[in-house]
């Protein structure tokens, strides 16, 4: 069987959205600027978070920095983390509403992941990322992201699911601890999960 790989543009589709997916629509890439807005911004947490293959994980990264949306800041002699730059940071509203339409159309049986607040107040953002109380739309940083009452059920046990745990500022780097986690460790929690879920949810 011949595998042709597919291309990563669309050359003939004289359209914006097909050129912003150039950018930001291969597989991963739009996880990986998730996790920048939730703290994430080294390469071993990322890997940790998405469980892609290093070479598939550099390649995004990569692609994002030449493009302009991450730039690469050393933190210690060969070591680089990497932080949202305006034109990433322009996402925002998009990964907001991204998320809200996949509360609605695709929502787990638990509820929702996670919760959006304007800091300032502590109100919940509305569907269009506004704050009802104060009538702006505030900027990522004026965010604070709470878990859900579907998060203690993720099926992930990593060190940045544990941290995405915590209530904190979307943008601040997350107080990650060491992974303790294992292969095992991913079973055991699914396993648990799927138990909670099934405690929890009304039969149908
Ligand atoms: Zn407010």
């Amino acid at each position: 069987m011949i595998v042709v790989p597919l291309g990563k543009d669309y050359e003939l589709q004289d359209c914006p959205i097909a050129r912003a997916l150039e950018l930001v629509g291969e597989r991963w890439t739009i996880l990986v600027i998730r996790d920048c807005f939730l703290g994430v911004r080294r390469f071993n947490d990322f890997l940790a978070h998405l469980d892609i293959p290093r070479a598939v994980l550099t390649n995004r990264l990569d692609r994002l920095v030449i493009e302009g949306m991450l730039k690469r800041r050393e933190y210690c002699p060969g070591r680089n983390e990497y932080l949202l730059t305006k034109r990433g940071l322009s996402l925002w509203p998009i990964l907001h509403s991204l998320a809200e339409w996949g509360d609605q159309e695709a929502a787990p049986r638990a509820g929702r992941r996670r919760l959006f607040a304007h800091v300032e107040c502590g109100t919940d953002l509305d569907a269009a990322g506004a704050c009802p109380a104060c009538g702006i739309v505030p900027d990522a940083g004026d965010v604070e992201i709470r878990p859900g009452p579907g998060a203690e059920l993720a099926l992930r046990d990593d060190q940045v699911t544990r941290a995405l745990l915590r209530p904190h500022r979307i943008l601040e780097p997350l107080e990650i601890t060491p992974a303790r986690s294992t292969r095992s460790g991913h079973v055991r929690s699914f396993r648990r999960s799927a138990q909670a879920t099934e405690q929890r949810l009304p039969s149908m």
